[in-house]
C-alpha cells in the first residue's frame, strides 16, 4: 500500500517512524503547510515527494491511503478530500470538533466504499491491551466497576503549545483517549457526569476532569485526568487500572505491574512495553502503541475488516466527550446517545 502523511508536526514523526517499520505499506509523500517541517521531516525520513497542498498532492500521486497528522480544524476537509479521491484513512484524535462533523466524515468515506480509522491509540497500549484482554477473556468473570486514571503533572505544553490556548483541554485532548479505554473494557455507555477545573492558571481549558459513567452493560466506571497532579513517581503517560470483576480484581499500577488476583490466587507480570529502537522514555508506551495501531489499520484492510477503532466506532467516543462537556457545563448528567 502506497500512503502519503498529511501534517508534519510534532505527533507525526512517531508515526513515520512506526510506518518504516511495517510491511505491506510505504509513505510515499509528505504534506505540510509550514515548509520547514516539511522539509526537516522529509530529509529526516528521505522521502523525496512533498507537498505543502494537500489537494495538490492527492492530484498528483497514486495512493492508496493517507494517514492525517494534523490538529483538528483540517480534519473534516482533509477526510473528505480523501474519500473523494476514493482512499483509505487514518486520521488522529480529537477525530471531529462536533459530532455532525465527525458523522459526516464517517459517511464520506463509507459512501466511497473505503476504510476510516481514527488514530485512537491508548487502548492499543501493549499494556493496556493485555489487561483489556485479560478481562475479556473471562479471567475476573463479569467486571462490575473500573477506575481508568491518568494523572500526572508532566509538562506537555511546550511539545504541544496550542494545547494551553484552547478553550477545552484536557477531555477533549487526553480524556478522550482514556474514556475510550472504559468503553474497550465496558461497552457503550448510558448516561456520563463530569466535574472539571483549571488549575494551572498559565492556560485556558480545564486541566483535571473527573467522570462516571453507566455502562449500558450493568458496570459503573470512574475515568479521571489530571495535568495538575504533583506526585512521585512521576506516571506520565501511563494509564492506571483499577477493575473489578464477579471473580476477582485486576490492577494495572505505576510501573506497568498488572496484577490479577482470584480465589485461585495472586499473578504479577511486568508489562512494561518494549522500547523500540527509534523510542524514548518515558514516551515509549505511546510509541509502541503507535507501530501497533497502524499494523491494525493494514492488517483490516487486507483482510476487509473494519478496524476495532474505526470512524465509526470512534464516534461513541466523541459522544463521551462532548457529554463530558455539556455535563460539567451544567451539573447534569447526560446521555451521549442524546447526542
Ligand atoms: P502539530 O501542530 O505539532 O502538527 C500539526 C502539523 O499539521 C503542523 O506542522 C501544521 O503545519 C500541519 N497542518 C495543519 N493543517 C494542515 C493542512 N490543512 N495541510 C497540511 N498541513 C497542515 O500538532 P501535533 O502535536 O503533532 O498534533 C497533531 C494531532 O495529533 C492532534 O490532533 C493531536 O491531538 C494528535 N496527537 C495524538 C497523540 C496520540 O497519542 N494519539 C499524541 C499527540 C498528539
Amino acid at each position: 500500500m502506497k500512503g502519503a502523511l498529511i501534517g508534519c508536526g510534532f505527533f507525526a514523526q512517531n508515526q513515520l517512524h512506526a510506518w518504516s517499520g511495517i510491511e505491506g505499506a510505504d509513505i510515499v509523500a509528505l504534506c505540510d503547510q509550514d515548509g520547514t517541517r516539511l522539509s526537516d521531516t522529509a530529509e529526516r525520513f528521505a522521502i523525496a515527494r512533498t507537498y505543502r497542498d494537500a489537494a495538490a498532492m492527492l492530484e498528483a500521486e497514486q495512493l492508496d491511503f493517507v494517514d492525517i497528522a494534523t490538529t483538528v480544524p483540517s480534519h473534516r476537509p482533509l477526510v473528505e478530500m480523501a474519500a473523494a479521491a476514493g482512499l483509505d484513512v487514518i486520521c488522529q484524535k480529537p477525530f471531529a470538533a462536533t459530532m455532525a462533523d465527525a458523522r459526516a466524515m464517517v459517511e464520506a468515506v463509507e459512501s466511497a466504499g473505503r476504510v476510516l480509522m481514527v488514530h485512537e491509540n491508548f487502548r492499543w497500549q501493549s499494556a493496556v491491551r493485555r489487561a483489556i484482554e485479560t478481562v475479556r477473556e473471562g479471567a475476573i468473570g463479569a467486571p462490575f466497576f473500573g477506575r481508568i486514571s491518568f494523572r500526572s503533572g508532566y509538562d506537555v505544553f511546550s511539545g504541544q503549545p496550542y494545547l494551553a490556548e484552547g478553550e477545552r483541554f484536557i477531555i477533549e485532548d487526553l480524556g478522550i483517549h482514556i474514556l475510550d479505554i472504559a468503553r474497550a473494557f465496558f461497552g457503550d455507555v448510558e448516561r456520563l457526569s463530569a466535574a472539571t477545573k483549571r488549575v494551572n492558571p498559565q492556560i485556558r481549558g480545564e486541566d483535571v476532569a473527573t467522570m462516571l459513567l453507566q455502562h449500558s452493560q450493568g458496570a459503573s466506571s470512574v475515568v479521571d485526568c489530571s495535568y495538575a497532579t504533583r506526585r512521585q513517581p512521576e506516571t506520565f503517560p501511563q494509564t492506571l487500572l483499577e477493575i473489578d470483576g464477579s471473580e476477582g480484581t485486576l490492577r494495572l499500577d505505576a510501573g506497568y505491574r498488572l496484577t490479577v488476583q482470584t480465589k485461585g490466587g495472586e499473578s504479577i507480570a511486568d508489562v512494561e512495553p518494549p522500547l523500540l529502537p527509534w523510542a524514548e522514555k518515558p514516551w515509549h508506551n505511546i510509541q509502541e502503541s503507535v507501530s501497533i495501531i497502524q499494523r491494525h489499520f493494514v492488517d483490516c484492510i487486507a483482510a476487509g475488516r473494519e478496524p476495532e477503532t474505526s470512524g465509526r466506532d470512534n464516534l461513541k467516543t466523541l459522544a463521551l466527550v462532548e457529554a463530558a462537556y455539556r455535563s460539567a457545563a451544567t451539573g447534569q448528567t447526560v446521555r451521549p446517545a442524546d447526542l
